[in-house]
């Protein structure tokens, strides 16, 4: 089958509520790097239709970020998803999917209201809002989602629960240019100097790693550490923070199911990133 692109929440409704067959989603803002088609490619596997939603979705940017700037390239977008063989891209208009009058919000507490949710208040609820949307016109079985955005996964899982949603979130790992730097759309925005200092959040995951396996479990000696790292690269620190993997809990001492959190401004572009302490 040719791949069709859907402009219509409607168009989109009619033909996800007809199928009777396993459906998998991959919600994107586009311009799609091998992070994207990494989860192409497992819904491919496990599904017998596979869906791509490609929308900017302003509601989850504040006032002061880089909406306008984020990078399209649809056309690009759409060559890659037909080589990989997706048969719906949905692709609405902002006006279709916050028409006038607008006025219903998901928020998702607790989990939403740290980390990310610390330095990006509206992030959180902006994002809910937009997949409980997307869930309920493309109607999937499965939904994947990369571990590069963990928090944005820990969130949607309890929202999916609490609304009674029946879509299966299946979390796909994060993947990295060779050097280390996890692949981001935002990465284009990195000059040459800049691309080479945002190898500190790779260099702070392996560190951390390399001193857990020597046996440190002391958040307050590592965090230093971490800081150093990051500062000498001329990193800004939003935060460093190690956390359960499960819940996102705050922790004491660090143990194998904790995970590293960073988000770190290199020049304008805030990038983020996160691993478990135990390489996979
Ligand atoms: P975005 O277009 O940034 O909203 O991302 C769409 C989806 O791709 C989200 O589920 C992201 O977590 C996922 N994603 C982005 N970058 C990567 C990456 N480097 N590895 C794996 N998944 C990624």
């Amino acid at each position: 089958m040719l791949l069709s692109v859907i402009n219509s929440v409607l168009e989109m409704q009619s033909l996800t509520r007809k199928a009777d067959t396993i459906l998998g989603f991959v919600p994107t803002m586009g311009y799609l790097h091998k992070g994207h088609l990494s989860l192409v490619e497992m819904a491919k596997k496990q599904c017998d239709i596979v869906i791509v939603s490609i929308f900017v979705n302003p509601t989850q940017f504040a006032p002061n970020e880089d909406l306008d700037n984020y990078p399209r390239d649809f056309d690009g977008d759409l060559k890659l998803l037909t080589e990989l063989g997706v048969d719906y891209v949905f692709f609405p208009k902002t006006t279709e999917m916050y028409p006038a009058g607008y006025s219903t919000w998901v928020n998702v507490e607790g989990v939403s209201e740290v980390l990310c949710g610390k330095s990006r208040p509206a992030h959180f609820k902006g994002v809910s809002t937009i997949v409980c949307k997307l869930v309920n016109i493309v109607n999937p079985n499965y939904m994947y989602m990369g571990e590069k955005d963990f928090q944005q996964i820990a969130v949607l899982k309890r929202m999916l629960l609490d609304l009674n949603l029946e879509t299966v979130i299946v979390p796909c790992p994060i993947i990295r240019e060779a050097d280390g730097l996890a692949m981001s759309s935002r990465n284009k925005f990195l000059d040459t100097q800049q691309r080479q200092d945002a190898l500190c959040l790779y260099n702070s995951i392996q560190h951390t790693r390399t001193r857990y396996q020597q046996g440190c479990r002391t958040i307050g000696e590592l965090i230093p550490e971490i800081e150093q790292i990051i500062t000498k690269n001329n990193g800004k620190i939003d935060y460093i923070e190690f956390r359960t993997a499960d819940d996102l809990k705050p922790i004491d001492q660090l143990d194998k199911n904790t995970r590293l959190f960073l988000a770190v401004y290199i020049g304008n572009t805030r990038l983020i990133d996160n691993a478990p302490l135990l390489s996979q």
